[in-house]
């Protein structure tokens, strides 16, 4: 589930065609990744190049400024690259672009960027959209992938850190907190298991031994191989150390060192949040990233919320002299012999590139957008070895603050009876209060509830518009239930705003390899 900076540039990396080789990119001096001084909170404007600029006023509250949707020649001919989607995936790979002097333009179908990293405004609340853990996002070490992102367009975010990544609420009363400090998460953990203190130790020992060698690289890919050769002549004790745990998982290797089967469960919640699937299921290498970088670098909030940072780079993008265009539905992708050259939008009109990348889902990229095409032996070989993960049912209120009690944390997880139930849909609940280290986000005394739980799209074929409100409605009813027992005593009653919502899904979950050969 979680946009861990791997997840992001591997699991979620974009899917490029490349038309002709981008040999003008790879020919530019690598300085653009420096790290430039700036400002805090701020984007440096150096680079802007004209371009047509209007305000948008839609549904949504938006001050951001927006290309104009244009025919196509407004937007000139020759671009080096287009994107389709500005979720942070496409933002990134964009970016990344210009800054080497590409001429990118990124094509969006909504009205803001962003995806699921996004942000809406209603009735003087300032929603995330999906994310709110954020990940990758200090200022230490390699793995800060969203920082370095902002940077490399001269952008950084004010950032609040947060003191506990996630208070797991779990069967047999297990209340666990993953404080910042390791130290203290562990022992923690330990007081709940004492007799298990030195599995424990050798568990996440173990992630950290993953999460050192990966900080050591210079991480882009872990699905590049020219890279990875690279980086082996550089730094061979650490890439083989990540070759040694990549095709193992997380459960696997809890099991050498635990027995407790509620440690174990609890181990199975820690990689849950991480991938939406048990241990056995997430790899060792994402797990190790995602348990240790809370603890390394930890984890920040972008102050005004997390919409900021896709806001940021689209103004980085636009910066460096690069495009973006919104309320731009792609529907297909030209191919000429087999290359892709183009795209066409559902208003008719065409773009053309050296390179098209696609940031939307790879169901979409490779079922929908890409016609009469078979479909690409990578492609194929990948199908076989991820799973979709499952889509999110989201809640987002607005309540009175009062019924929080003192000292919530921002993050809860919460499986009440059964760990049986930790993958089944709506089995667990996911719960950030953004309020609690951003207020600003909501009115003068009011709280920010984003609530949401894993679902399954089969439940919501085929049923009318009244009867999928009227199934939202249950559905959000219920977990609300849960929650005003399980938390917050008298949240129903203190509800100032409600919007339910389903999200299909956005990503994939590696079935792992080593199910089949290990577990
Ligand atoms: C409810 C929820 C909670 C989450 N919580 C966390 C969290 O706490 N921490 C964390 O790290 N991660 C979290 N995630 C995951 C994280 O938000 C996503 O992994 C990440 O934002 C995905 O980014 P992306 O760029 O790959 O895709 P997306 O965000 O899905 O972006 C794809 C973009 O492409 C656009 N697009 C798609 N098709 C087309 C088309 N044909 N034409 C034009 N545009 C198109 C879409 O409109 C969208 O803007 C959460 C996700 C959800 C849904």
């Amino acid at each position: 589930m979680l946009n861990s900076p791997i997840l992001s540039l591997s699991n979620h990396t974009p899917i490029i065609y490349h038309h002709t080789p981008p040999t003008k990119f790879q020919s530019l001096p690598s300085c653009s990744y420096g790290r430039p001084e700036f400002s805090s909170g701020s984007c440096s404007n150096a680079f802007r190049r004209k371009g047509v600029v209007v305000k948008v006023k839609g549904m949504m509250k938006l001050e951001e400024e927006v290309v104009e949707s244009g025919k196509r020649g407004d937007f000139g001919e020759g671009f080096d690259a287009i994107v389709i989607g500005s979720g942070i995936g496409g933002l990134v790979a964009g970016t990344q672009l210009a800054v080497k002097g590409a001429k990118v333009l990124v094509l969006e179908k909504y009205v803001i960027p962003g995806g699921s990293s996004g942000f809406y405004h209603r009735e003087g609340y300032t929603f995330d959209v999906g994310s709110s853990v954020m990940f990758g996002f200090s200022d230490k070490g390699n793995l800060n992938l969203i920082t370095q992102a902002l940077e490399a367009v001269g952008c950084r975010m004010q950032v609040i850190p947060d003191p506990t990544t996630v208070h797991f609420h779990l069967p047999n009363h297990l209340s666990v907190r993953v404080h910042r400090e390791y130290d203290k998460f562990i022992e923690e953990l330990t007081s709940y298991f004492p007799h298990e203190k030195d599995g424990i130790l050798k568990f996440y020992g173990e992630c950290w031994k993953i999460f050192n060698a990966l900080n050591s690289l210079e991480l882009k890919s872990l699905e590049e191989p020219l890279y990875l050769f690279g980086q082996f002549f550089q730094k061979p004790l650490e890439c083989l150390t990540l070759a040694y745990y990549l095709p193992q998982n997380a459960g696997a290797i809890a099991r050498k060192y635990i027995q407790d089967p509620q440690l174990l469960s609890f181990i199975d919640a820690e990689c849950f949040i991480v991938s939406t699937v048990n241990a056995l299921q997430t790899p060792m290498i994402n797990a190790s990233m995602v348990l240790c970088d809370r603890h390394f670098g930890g984890i920040n909030y972008p102050l005004g919320g997390v919409g900021g940072i896709a806001k940021s780079l689209a103004k980085g993008l636009v910066d460096q002299g690069s495009q973006i265009l919104y309320k731009a539905n792609v529907t297909s992708i030209i191919t000429e012999q087999g290359k892709a050259v183009g795209v066409r939008l559902s208003d008719g009109r065409e773009f053309f590139a050296k390179t098209i990348i696609s940031n939307a889902t790879r169901w979409d990229t490779f079922g929908k957008l890409v016609k009469g095409e078979s479909l690409p032996k990578e492609e194929e070989n990948f199908q076989k070895v991820y799973v979709k993960a499952p889509s999110f049912l989201s809640i987002h209120m607005g309540v009175k603050a009062e019924v929080l009690p003192p000292d919530t944390d921002c993050h809860h997880f919460v499986l009440e009876n059964n760990w049986t139930s930790l993958e089944e849909p709506y089995g667990s609940i996911f719960l950030s209060i953004p309020t609690i280290l951003d207020s600003s986000l909501a009115p003068e005394g009011r709280h920010i509830l984003h609530i949401f739980t894993t679902s399954s799209m089969d439940d919501w074929q085929g049923l009318s518009r009244i009867d999928y409100e009227a199934k939202k409605q249950v559905v959000a009813d219920e977990i609300i239930s849960r929650l005003e027992k399980k938390l917050f005593p008298g949240l129903r009653s203190s509800i100032d705003f409600i919007e339910v919502e389903l999200k299909p899904l956005t990503s994939l979950i590696l079935l792992y390899i080593c199910n089949s050969i290990h577990c």
